[in-house]
């Protein structure tokens, strides 16, 4: 298991939100109005009890805080960092309703949690050797979550990584200004401090290794494997250097270095939360223009509009119902040919423009995983999402599943959900 390079490009980015000092958090806290039925806590895939830790901030009790908020979220360091809260908890604070600043949970739980971590506070033992193995497929948040859960319950365990770092798209593909790659991997080896978990990377499921000899080896699988690489495309100069995946650069630019001599111009094709990210990523390494290229409207793309809200405050231009139909360029991109669409995305006649640019990020989504799973009887693959129950059982005995192969792409905090809710089903399997 390797770390990140200490020489890293995103090593130049400041965490965006700041985290609060004593005086902060105490005040913040006691802000709180604790609220019974706290919509809060429905809000949180992983259903920490916000009130609860939040009042124990007020109180002084900073260690039972982390606890109560690593009960129920293990991950609930990273996630104070990285969740959308404004999407989840703090979106539905009951102050909302009363035009008065909403709690500042994800401040909150980085003030617990960052505490826990700087303490070294561990909280958590291996339960009684149960002589069961469990092997995960992917060394993510999802895996990470249900290892950590299992390992509670005495089972063995054993991650199998394809990478030669872990932490999934936590390391390698969440942006810097909220957490950076040494982070994320220090979340992984506290997670991993449980003991128990064997953690082989640079071994890669379907290639290095069968499905069908990690099914020998182990009494059950949980497959959390994540997405594939980025969706191209498909228009003529696509393979022109200076036209490239995102998340496999925003991986490059998180885990070593990217090479932006010569960018002066770049353009982000996409507009959900990848692209958005990619945008700050790129103002941010010091590119001079960087524009976003939409095929629908403004109102319409899916990254987060608060997200969005600070990249055109950073400087990002855009061009919406805009399509690329050629990346133009002689030994290196030059320029993105884009159609201009209509309301029904259709191309408009004639109408076809030049935006010039020496770099050029796809951003329209990640392939699927799932579909390498589908020769194996009983699974049902949809989409390339692995199908699961509510439990994170697919339809194969002792297989389960969570995270992005299973929900087709959603939070970190919906992977540390998943993966904990499939190791309770795959402790019940294994007790028969
Ligand atoms: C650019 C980007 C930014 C994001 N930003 C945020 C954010 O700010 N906040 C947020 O909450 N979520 C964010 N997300 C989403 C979040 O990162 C994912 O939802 C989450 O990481 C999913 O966890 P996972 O464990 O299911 O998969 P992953 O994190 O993808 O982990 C899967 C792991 O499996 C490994 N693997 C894959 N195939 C194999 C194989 N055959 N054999 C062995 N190992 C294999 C991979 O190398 C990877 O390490 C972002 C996603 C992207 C792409
Ligand atoms: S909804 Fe807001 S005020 Fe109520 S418990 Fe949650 S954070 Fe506190």
């Amino acid at each position: 298991m390797s770390r990140p390079a200490a020489q890293r490009s995103e090593s130049v980015f400041e965490d965006f939100k700041h985290a609060y000092g004593k005086s902060q958090a105490l005040a913040e806290a006691n802000r709180c109005l604790y609220c019974e039925d706290a919509p809060c806590i429905t809000a949180c895939p992983t259903n920490i009890n916000i009130p609860e830790f939040i009042r124990k901030i007020a109180t002084g009790n900073i260690k039972g805080s982390a606890r109560t908020i690593f009960d129920s979220n293990i991950l609930g360091m990273s996630c104070a960092r990285v969740c959308p809260v404004e999407t989840l908890c703090v979106g539905d604070c009951v102050f909302n309703k009363q035009d008065t600043p909403p709690i500042q949970i994800g401040k909150l739980q980085r003030y617990a949690t960052d505490a826990a971590y700087e303490a070294e506070w561990s909280f958590y033992e291996a339960g009684a050797d149960t002589g069961r193995s469990v092997g995960l497929i992917g060394g993510g948040p999802a895996s990470l979550a249900a290892a950590h859960e299992l390992r509670k319950h005495g089972h063995a365990c054993t991650i199998y990584e394809k990478r030669s770092v872990i932490g999934g798209l936590n390391s390698t593909g969440v942006a810097p200004y909220k957490m950076k790659a040494d982070r994320a991997v220090q979340e992984a080896e506290w997670v991993l401090g449980i003991g128990g978990i064997d953690v082989l990377t640079e071994v890669e499921i379907g290639g290095d290794l069968s499905l069908q000899e990690v099914e020998d080896r182990h009494d059950a699988v949980f497959f959390g494997a994540g997405l594939g690489t980025d969706r191209m495309l498909g228009v003529p100069g696509e393979d022109l250097p200076g036209v490239r995946g995102a998340v496999e650069w925003i991986e490059e630019m998180k885990l070593g270095t990217a090479d932006l001599s010569g960018v002066a111009r770049a353009v982000v094709i996409g507009g959900g939360n990848t692209a958005v990210d990619a945008v700050r990523e790129l103002l941010g390494l010091g590119v001079a223009s960087v524009t976003m290229l939409y095929r629908g409207d403004e109102a319409v793309m899916s990254g987060y509009a608060h997200e969005w809200a600070v990249a055109k405050q950073d400087g990002a231009l855009s061009s919406w119902r805009t399509q690329p139909v050629a990346y133009l360029g002689d030994g290196r991109l030059e320029g993105v040919a884009c159609a201009r669409l209509d309301g029904s995305k259709q191309p408009i006649q004639g109408e076809q423009t030049t935006v010039p640019a020496e770099l050029a990020l796809i951003a329209v989504g990640q392939g699927k995983l799932g579909d390498m799973l589908a020769g194996l009887p009983g699974i049902d693959v949809q989409w390339g999402r692995v199908v699961v129950d509510d439990d994170g059982a697919t339809g194969r005995p002792g297989w389960f599943a969570g995270g992005d192969a299973a929900n087709g792409g959603k939070e970190v905090v919906n992977a540390a959900a998943e993966g904990k809710r499939a190791a309770l089903a795959i402790h019940a399997y294994l007790e028969g």
